[in-house]
């Protein structure tokens, strides 16, 4: 993977700007719900479009040339996938997206902790649905669900973690970045406390793909989910990571084409992993377009990360400037809130509810943002009872963008 450190420059940034055709028409929004999906470079389009016009066949099955190059091009792209996360080919599941590859492990919980005397799952009180609720559903099948205490700006109550790890623990699951508060958790010491613990770690990297670096052995955890379009890569291609030997113990959610090595009528032989829990035929060109986003992001000639953690300081002390607006958990200048924290920022406006401000946003200047409890809504509530807005940033955005959006929500107050 090649990621540069080069400083951004404007230059760069108009350059990034152009590898997205939805940026270059003449309604093109000003892009601010990253953190819902990204849009789609060029390249990614383009190796879509290519299976369709090329290549369009169903893989492992035919021995004719489309079909070959199809399997192969899905093949490579579960190679890119795993040097993306660090990880090896073996241990990567295709799913349709982070909620499905959460569901598996979680579908799997009881034959994956032989032990029966642990019965409690540990979750952020931050969580999106997609990595509460799978957990939640457990409860039938005799496991609980623990809320680990987080604070008004996000950040993870680590005492309250450690008291509440112990060897009645099944899994911690946690996610990297979190899709409100932007918060990036301490997931490196939370997996291993877990596992010197006995207990399994799962990291949603949802919203961490686009944005922070990932490795999954540095990181020490068993399991990983992600999905492609929060990572430019189109919708249907989600990643799940887990450890060989505990793949091999999962069963899948569905069975049928795919997951199977022999059939007789008295009876079945599962596949190997990874196909074992990837039944019927997947949306193959979306990891073809996966693939494509993989190596756009390993080659964006920037330092993107700085340049969206500038992105994000210049907005948020911008923001705190209009009068009625409050952002959960920045106080001012001088905290520590940009410590950890990706290109987020969640935010209320008096006199401006969340079934309003984004449709005046969109209505005066094509600005898209996110409102509500962005289906983590036991957290947003506890931050705003009607929910919170939310900007997220990728690096195609722009100071120029910042300060149109600024500049409106300035003349909102003042109503
Ligand atoms: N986890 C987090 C942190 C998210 O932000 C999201 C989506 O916003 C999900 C899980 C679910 O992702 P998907 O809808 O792609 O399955």
């Amino acid at each position: 993977m090649i990621k540069s450190d080069k400083k951004p420059e404007p230059q760069d940034v108009e350059k990034f700007r152009h590898e997205f055709p939805m940026l270059g028409n003449a309604d093109a929004p000003v892009y601010f719900d990253n953190a819902a999906t990204t849009l789609k470079p060029e390249c990614v389009i383009k190796a879509v479009e290519d299976y369709y016009y090329h290549f369009c066949a169903n893989i492992n099955r035919g021995l004719y040339e489309s079909s070959l190059l199809a399997t192969k091009k899905y093949e490579s792209a579960r190679t890119a996938a795993a040097a993306f996360i660090g990880a090896l080919p073996e241990e990567i599941v295709f799913t349709p997206n982070t909620t499905y590859a959460i569901n598996m492990v979680a579908a799997s919980l009881p034959v994956l902790v032989g032990d029966r005397c642990r019965k409690k799952i540990l979750i952020p009180f931050s969580e999106h649905h997609s990595n509460m609720i799978p957990w939640m559903n457990l409860e039938r099948r005799g496991f609980y669900t623990e809320f680990i205490r987080v604070d008004q700006a996000g950040r993870i109550d680590l005492n309250d973690f450690y008291d509440r790890l112990d060897r009645t623990t099944a899994i911690v699951a946690s996610s990297i970045v979190s899709n409100v508060s932007g918060v990036i958790n301490p997931v490196v010491v939370m997996a291993e406390a877990a596992g010197e613990c006995g207990a399994l770690f799962l990291a949603d990297a949802a919203q961490a793909a686009a944005h922070v670096d990932i490795n999954v052995k540095k990181l020490g955890v068993d399991f990983l989910a992600l999905s492609g379009h929060k990572i430019y890569a189109p919708p249907g291609s989600g990643i799940l990571y887990g450890k060989t030997g505990l793949l091999e113990k999962m069963e899948p959610i569905v069975w049928g084409g795919g997951t199977v090595s022999s059939v007789r009528q008295d009876g079945f032989e599962p596949a190997a992993v990874p196909k074992k829990l990837e039944p019927g035929t997947p949306d193959i060109p979306a990891f073809s377009g996966l693939e494509a986003a993989l190596g756009f992001v390993s080659d964006i000639g920037f330092d993107y990360q700085q340049y969206e953690k500038s992105l994000l300081e210049y907005c948020v002390y911008e923001m705190a400037k209009i009068p009625g607006l409050k952002i959960p958990g920045f106080v001012e200048e001088g905290t520590s809130f940009f410590n950890e924290r990706s290109a987020i920022i969640p935010f209320t406006l008096k006199g401006w509810d969340c079934s309003e401000l984004p449709v005046v946003l969109d209505k005066q200047a094509k600005i898209a943002i996110r409102s509500g409890f962005h289906c983590a809504q036991p957290f947003t509530c506890s931050l705003s009872p009607e929910g919170v807005h939310r900007v997220s940033f990728a690096p195609y955005n722009t100071k120029k963008e910042i300060d149109l959006f600024i500049g409106i929500l300035a003349e909102l107050a003042e109503l």
